[in-house]
């Protein structure tokens, strides 16, 4: 696993352990490198899923990049890591069991809102207002650059 930090491919796993109810692997990483620390999950993939972007586009769903938005829309908010990680979880799960390897992305916006409303109102109105200016555009990484809060700390 390369490191996030430095680049180098040569990472050491320092911790196993089953997280969200057994259904991932939740990894320690450490870096010789550069001494960086990180956290892989591993888990069951049940389909390879494609979003198709309102401009018919069509690419590999990419959870890490999903991840990365709720996180933001959920920046200090008082939800315990745990439960967003299973928030998240449970979104993919959703969508791995619509039926459909095909994804149009409106639809993975509408389910995370639905999810984010349901654990932070906070949250549901940052990555409500923001999706709604983008979902014209349809420019993800737009998207998640325009919910950055103006100090990051993370
Ligand atoms: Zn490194």
């Amino acid at each position: 696993m390369r490191c996030p930090f430095c680049g180098n491919i040569d990472t050491q796993v320092k911790d196993s352990r089953p997280a969200e109810d057994h259904v991932a692997i939740r990894r320690r990483r450490f870096c010789p490198a550069c001494g960086g620390r990180f956290t892989t999950y591993e888990r069951v993939q049940l389909r390879d899923l494609i979003v198709i972007k309102s401009n018919g586009r069509r690419e590999d769903f990419d959870r890490p990049k999903l991840e990365r938005s709720i996180r933001i829309a959920l920046q200090k908010r008082p939800v315990e890591p745990e439960r967003m990680d299973q928030m998240i979880s449970g979104i993919v799960r959703r969508l791995e069991s619509m039926g459909e390897t095909d994804i149009p992305s409106g639809t993975i916006g509408e389910i995370v809102m639905e999810a984010l409303a349901r654990i932070d109102t906070v949250a549901y109105v940052r990555f409500a207002s923001v999706y709604k200016n983008f979902q014209a555009a349809d420019d993800f990484d737009k998207f998640v650059s325009e919910l950055r809060p103006d100090d990051p700390e993370e």
